[in-house]
């Protein structure tokens, strides 16, 4: 269960990578636990918001965790102009995530407990977004929010907006009082190992092929199965490779950068007038992170 002993054993809150050198493959898998309680915890979420979440958080930690430098920040955006769901906002950087989901819960409640992609967003898209802070580089890729699932969008951004042969699966489940969550990403990186330039990509490599054949035998009930660890999972899906390398990332937290700061430079850029608009009874402007529910009394 999560918060016992062996979370680190069972693999909750940390991301393992690997490579099939052999086949030119890498992946991640992952499996939220705590972290998913904690991000949730800041929000009263009904169900299907819940899932939606805890889905689009395993798809940042799997994305996130492969950006290889310090300070790197993936921010994974889906949003549809009047939808239910009009916004989702989930952010990954140093192991850190954070995520929130605003929606309309009267028209939500309509919907039962588990509406389709489409129910909830109608026509949206999905924006991953990769800023490299120590380059200052930052470029964006946008594709339909098309798909049963938030994790076929994402699969799909990377076919179509990095055109690397990518294979992801996800899986959520609530047991009543804990959310658990596990995703697998695997790719093929044409012609080299992880880091290389790519200098063409073949979609139908028969290596990525046969990679992703094993890698999408995995099962959903496989991926928040607790009593596998995430090295476990790797070995069931590809003993049967000469060489599978394996590379503990670390672990995944909770990370919020609201500040009183922050909201105070945000605030300054208004004009005088609308400041003093703001202010409340108390003479304080009050914040609250749309992330982690946190209020800040600003004085401006
Ligand atoms: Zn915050």
């Amino acid at each position: 269960m999560p918060g016992t002993d062996n979370a680190a054993e069972t693999g909750f809150d940390r991301v393992l990578a690997f490579t099939i050198p052999d086949r030119d493959a890498r992946g991640r898998i992952v499996r939220l636990g705590p972290v998913l309680d904690t991000i949730l915890s800041a929000h009263d979420y009904p169900t299907a918001i819940r899932h939606l979440l805890a889905e689009a958080l395993v798809l940042t930690a799997l994305v996130g965790s492969l950006l290889k430098d310090e300070d790197a920040q993936l921010t994974i955006q889906a949003q549809a102009d009047g939808a239910i769901v009009d916004l989702l906002v989930c952010d990954y950087r140093n192991g850190e995530l954070r995520g929130y989901v605003r929606h309309d819960p009267v028209r939500l409640a309509r919907l039962g407990t588990f509406p389709s992609l489409t129910a909830l967003f109608g026509n949206g898209y999905l924006a991953l977004t990769f800023d490299i802070a120590s380059s200052g580089q930052r470029y964006q890729g946008i594709v339909p929010l098309a798909g049963d699932t938030l994790t076929s969008a994402c699969q799909a951004y990377f076919a179509q907006s990095e055109q690397v042969p990518t294979l992801i699966r996800s899986a959520v489940r609530w047991d009543g009082k804990h959310c658990i969550a596990g995703g697998l990403l695997v790719q093929h990186l044409a012609e080299g190992e992880e880091g290389r330039e790519r200098l063409h990509v073949q979609l139908d490599h028969p290596e990525w092929e046969h990679v992703a054949t094993l890698a999408g035998s995995i099962r959903a009930d496989e991926l928040g199965d607790t009593s596998l660890s995430l090295e476990a999972l790797v070995w069931r899906l590809f003993h049967e490779e000469r060489e599978v390398r394996v590379d503990p990332l670390g672990p995944l937290e909770r990370g919020c950068r609201c500040s009183a700061a922050y909201y105070e430079s945000v605030l300054t850029r208004f004009p005088e007038a609308e400041r003093l608009d703001m202010r409340g009874d108390d003479g304080l402007v009050s914040v609250d992170c749309a992330f982690c529910s946190r209020v800040f009394k600003i004085e401006v």
